[in-house]
């Protein structure tokens, strides 16, 4: 069984062939869970999760999106009634680059307070950030996952302490990644989930290409060689690891 915990099909780059592409992939993923950007994008994640029965929708605005995140809060909180939404994401901090960063606090503790009111999971993006976000973490302590990580074993640590899950993308089965894979051995396989974020974030094999689910094998195959198992094995803890996090019914056919 394979679970993608984090993809954006909705994206511009699958535009020319969405639907070939995902028919590829629903051959052999049991699950995906495509999430939204901002307020416009969580709304095309809807569509997609209403239109693939296999595909569940986050929503939420991403930190480098909250110009106009006071607009927007509104549309995120309709679309999280919505059956097939399961989490609020992502949401979060990103540092990267010159930004609004009381904004981005702003943005992201008013969407905690979405995902608290509708029983919701979160999916975290934290880019140069980690402070702040744990300070808010720790404040609002939801229930949720930390995606794309490629942080310190102390930082996984401190995640798996607050009863997080940890997500880890292709990036991860680059051996360069030094610190990544460090941190991957302290990561009890319990907590971790595997995703793509497609379309940017493929395995090394792929590096240059556009990333989608049919990948997500070679991460799974990576981090089960890193934790001493077998990749279906590994492949079919994570896939349940995502579905108890973002309770997903595997009756809901
Ligand atoms: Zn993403």
């Amino acid at each position: 069984m394979i679970v993608d915990s984090h993809a954006h099909y909705d994206d511009p780059a699958f535009d020319a062939d969405r639907d070939e592409v995902l028919k590829r992939v629903f051959e052999v993923t049991h699950r995906v869970i495509n999430i939204g950007i901002n307020a416009e994008r969580s709304r095309s994640t809807a569509e997609l999760a209403y239109k693939y029965p296999q595909m569940y929708a986050a929503v939420g605005i991403h930190p480098l999106e909250t110009d106009n995140f006071e607009k927007e809060l509104p549309v995120i909180e309709k679309l999280a009634e919505l059956e097939k939404v399961a989490a609020i994401g992502e949401i979060g901090l990103d540092y990267h680059i010159p930004a609004d960063r009381e904004r981005q606090k702003a943005a992201f503790a008013a969407q905690l307070e979405i995902a608290g009111a509708h029983s919701l999971p979160v999916v975290i993006h934290t880019r140069n950030a980690w402070e702040d976000t744990f300070e808010i973490l720790e404040r609002y302590r939801p229930k949720g996952v930390v995606h794309s990580f490629s942080g310190s074993a102390q930082t996984a640590l401190r995640i798996i302490r607050l009863g997080m899950y940890i997500g880890f993308t292709g990036f991860i089965t680059d051996p360069n990644v030094k610190k990544g894979n460090k941190a991957l051995s302290v990561i009890p396989a319990e907590r971790i989930l595997i995703e793509t974020d497609a379309p940017c974030q493929p395995p090394v094999s792929h590096r240059g290409e556009r990333c989608d689910s049919l990948m997500l094998p070679e991460t799974a195959a990576h981090i089960a060689a890193a934790k001493g198992t077998e990749t279906e094995f590994f492949a079919a803890l994570a896939a349940e690891n995502t579905l108890r996090l973002f309770n997903i019914g595997r009756d809901r056919e």
